[in-house]
């Protein structure tokens, strides 16, 4: 684990048709807190491990949040409780990726039936032992602003060193809770995401939980011919692309939030400043199921 106050993330270059774009490699933070899951998790990591005593949440069986939450009560000596759909019978027979390493990190999955899911969920998050945390799927909380407000202050060094008034922050959405933090702790920036892993609907729903949608928090629309966490070959092109320029990204956000970037270029005056959000070890998953599909 790194220190508790970690050296700014780097930030570098890639050329990539024609366009240059400065990467913060907030991937290179941790590898299994990566991202914005290290500095949504911030507070709670550099937290005195007695504060808790187990985290619980709730999502899906391969997801980034549940293996970052996973190392860091591992780390802490917390337990940590969380409850997912049931899982598919080859997932559930041989638990590969993300969710063999939260496992192996002594996660206890509890599978709930679709048709209890809601209400399972709405009773933990009404948890009352005060050793308990409960955190909302994907980290989507409050706990998130300190960490990502962090972020704010490297991205603002570095506008200030690099003598730059201003620059488009591009970073992709799930929860969209690292994007409307980033937004309103740097309002001489503009944040432009997507949403990922749902509609612009639920995105906006999401981040209206938060507070009022920052005027200088920018979403840019696109075709949802990409469903979330499926493998297509423009996403596999777009990412073998990436690599090409320098910078392996995940397939499940990275890839998409580039594709969705890269065609509306024409429409974004001024520097592009892009948040590597981590997520790298889930690749290989999401490369196993490129394979299998034979697109690969
Ligand atoms: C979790 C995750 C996101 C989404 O972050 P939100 O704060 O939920 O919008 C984006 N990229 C990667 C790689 C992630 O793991």
């Amino acid at each position: 684990m790194p220190a508790e106050t970690i050296t700014a993330s780097p930030t570098e270059q890639i050329k990539l048709r024609g366009h240059v774009f400065y990467i913060k490699r907030d991937d290179r933070i941790d590898p299994l807190l990566s991202g914005n899951k290290y500095r949504k998790l911030y507070s709670l990591i550099t937290m005195p491990a007695g504060h808790y005593r187990r985290i619980v949440s709730h999502g899906g069986s391969q997801s980034n949040a549940m293996l970052s939450i996973a190392a860091l009560c591992h780390r802490k000596g917390w337990v940590f409780d969380y409850t997912s759909k049931p899982l598919p019978a080859t997932l559930k027979s041989a638990p590969d990726g993300n969710l063999h390493m939260a496992l192996s990190f002594g996660m206890r999955l509890h599978e709930v039936a679709h048709a209890q899911y809601d209400d399972a969920i709405r009773q933990l998050a009404g948890v009352t032992e005060p050793d308990t945390l409960f955190l909302p799927q994907g980290g989507a909380d409050p706990l998130a602003r300190s960490g990502i407000t962090l972020l704010a202050g490297e991205i603002r060094a570095w506008l200030q060193q690099n003598k730059l008034e201003s620059v488009n922050v591009v970073t992709p959405s799930g929860t969209g809770t690292t994007a409307y933090y980033l937004a309103t702790a740097l309002p001489e920036a503009t944040v432009i995401t997507a949403a990922m892993a749902g509609s612009e609907t639920y995105l906006r729903a999401q981040m209206q939980m938060l507070g009022s949608i920052p005027e200088n928090l920018r979403i840019l629309s696109h075709e949802r011919k990409y469903h979330f966490a499926q493998p297509y070959s423009a996403l596999l092109e777009m990412y073998h692309e990436l690599i090409s320029a320098g910078i392996e990204f995940d397939l499940i956000y990275g890839a998409p939030m580039w594709h969705t970037l890269l065609l509306q270029m024409e429409q974004i005056s001024g520097p592009v400043l892009y948040v590597h959000s981590g997520g790298l070890i889930g690749n290989e998953t999401m490369l196993a199921r490129y394979r299998h599909k034979g697109l690969l």
